[in-house]
């Protein structure tokens, strides 16, 4: 039990990575904020599982790009459960288009929900961990924000921000005590790549030297390896799990 006592915020937690990240949370001791902006039956799925495995759930709803829902989210979880340890900003969308036809709405939509949410979160949450001066940040990019990716500007540029905004606030919270990393996953199975097409999902396979498409657990347990005491000695680190695609 790593994370006996802990409270976490898991962004997006209704299904996919961030289902997988708020159960493993829980295996591991961790109360759960279970966030979600459209789906509270999922959400309460999710809750129910946190439960299942031991440890308190709250489920709450927050558009992440939203500041005023972000500081009612945090305030919530401080007074459900006394403190915010762990945060977790996995919650994020796709609008691909090839540059030339994309449109500055899909533009802006992705970069308020994938890259704006992580500074308003990070901000509402580095308040009450500097008091604590402990705390765990952990934010979910993806390898195509390392290596691009053609018909996704907007969601590249937005992974690619949170790895910069990744390594700026773990310089400048190191002093109080917190640590911010990412993980950059690759080919994860969930609803966002059962999307694709298969030929293209043929294509994705012959790229992983690990021959397998990676599953949410696969980022889960990275996850709760960072947000433990184990990672103390690290920030600003950008972890890929994807079977190797990027090295
Ligand atoms: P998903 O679509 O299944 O989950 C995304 C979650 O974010 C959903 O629960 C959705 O409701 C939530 N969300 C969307 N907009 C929100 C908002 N405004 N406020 C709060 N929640 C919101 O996708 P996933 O595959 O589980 O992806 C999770 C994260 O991992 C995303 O940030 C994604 O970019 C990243 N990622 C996924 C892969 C992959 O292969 N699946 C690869 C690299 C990175």
């Amino acid at each position: 039990m790593k994370l006996q006592g802990k409270t976490a915020v898991v962004t997006g937690a209704s299904r996919g990575i961030g289902r997988s990240i708020a159960i493993e949370l829980a295996k591991n001791g961790a109360n759960v904020v279970v966030n979600f902006s459209g789906n509270e039956e999922k959400a309460k799925e999710t809750a129910k599982e946190v439960e299942a495995a031991g440890a308190k759930a709250l489920v709450f709803k927050a558009d992440v790009s939203n500041a005023d829902d972000v500081q009612a989210m945090l305030k919530e979880t401080i007074s459900t459960f006394g403190s915010i340890d762990i945060l977790v900003n996995n919650a994020g969308i796709t609008k691909d288009n090839l540059l030339m036809r994309m449109k500055e709405n899909d533009w802006d939509q992705v970069m308020d929900i994938n890259l704006k949410s992580v500074f308003l979160t990070t901000k509402a949450a580095a308040r009450p961990m500097m008091k604590q001066r402990k705390g765990k940040i952990i934010n979910v990019s993806s390898i195509v924000g390392v290596m691009g990716n053609a018909g996704q500007a907007n969601y590249v540029a937005s992974k690619a921000g949170v790895i910069g905004l990744t390594k700026t606030s773990a310089k400048e919270l190191a002093p109080r005590g917190i640590n911010v990393n990412a993980v950059a996953p690759g080919f994860i199975e969930t609803d966002m790549t059962g999307e694709l097409a298969e030929d293209v999902q043929a294509s994705m396979k012959q790229m992983i030297p690990l021959e397998r498409f990676g599953q949410p657990e696969d980022i889960a347990k990275a996850v709760v390896f960072l947000a433990s005491d184990d990672a103390d000695y690290i920030t600003g680190q950008t972890i890929h799990i994807d079977g190797g695609m990027v090295m």
